[in-house]
């Protein structure tokens, strides 16, 4: 199972695949990617190999240079094309690797504000809880802020917002995740392998730490959502 996420410069969908090929060792149930289109969530996602995915992106190719992408193993929900990552709430695409572990609490409360489910998963609340804070006026950071206290168990998220070109969050606890530094370019990825076809220009997150990026900048917070300054490494991974 693995993430990626990729503000770019040119288009997203096939260096997703390209770095989601580098995490097939971790080993997957089934794959997807998200691209914003013109400022509009658009998905693609399919059961089993990557191959799978190339071929759904292949017969309808995906547009912008903006993405997140996901391979499965699936917890929660069988390996299907509907519990396949991303997981799209209104205005909020999530891909996550990990256990949310208060999912059912999580999913009465959404439920019960009137939300319909449409994935047997436990990610899909993540994408619920932070489209209910943006359809508050939250912003999508304090959005974040906001949602990531409430979230038991173990985890590393990337999420991308309708109509936000320029914004990617990642977030992690208990599960892996690292941010890339490119020239104009930013990127999210569960290792260094993900990230070598792109940088070898690495931060990781720290323990309950999470990112804020545009293709220029990198604003990073811990777990009590203060600010903090993390240092950039040199991978030895090459592509
Ligand atoms: N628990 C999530 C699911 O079953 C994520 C699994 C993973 O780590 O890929 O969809």
């Amino acid at each position: 199972c693995g993430i990626v996420g990729i503000l770019g410069g040119v288009a997203a969908a096939p260096r997703l695949v390209d770095s989601l090929k580098r995490l097939e060792y971790r080993g997957y149930d089934s794959a997807g990617v998200a691209t914003l289109v013109g400022g509009e969530l658009q998905r693609r996602r399919a059961e089993g190999k990557l191959r799978n995915l190339e071929g759904a992106l292949e017969k309808t190719p995906l547009e912008g240079s903006s993405g997140i992408g996901h391979t499965r193993w699936a917890t929660h929900g069988a390996p299907t094309v509907g519990n396949a990552h991303p997981h799209q709430a209104g205005r909020v695409a999530v891909v996550h690797n990990g256990i949310i572990e208060n999912y059912l609490d999580l999913r009465d409360e959404i439920t019960a504000a009137g939300a319909v489910l449409d994935t047997e998963t436990d990610t899909e609340v993540v994408a619920h809880l932070l489209n209910f804070e943006i359809a508050k006026g939250a912003s999508p950071k304090d959005a974040v802020a906001t949602v990531l206290p409430r979230l038991n168990g173990a985890f590393a998220l990337a999420i991308l917002f309708a109509g936000e070109d320029d914004l990617l969050i990642g977030a992690r606890k208990g599960s892996p995740l690292a941010v890339g530094h490119g020239d104009g370019e930013m990127f999210l990825g569960s290792d260094a392998i993900a990230l070598s076809p792109f940088t070898d220009r690495i931060t990781y997150l720290d323990e309950g730490g999470w990112a804020v990026l545009t293709r220029t900048s990198c604003e990073i917070f811990d777990a009590g959502n203060q600010p903090v300054s993390r240092p950039e490494a040199r991978s030895s991974v090459t592509a």
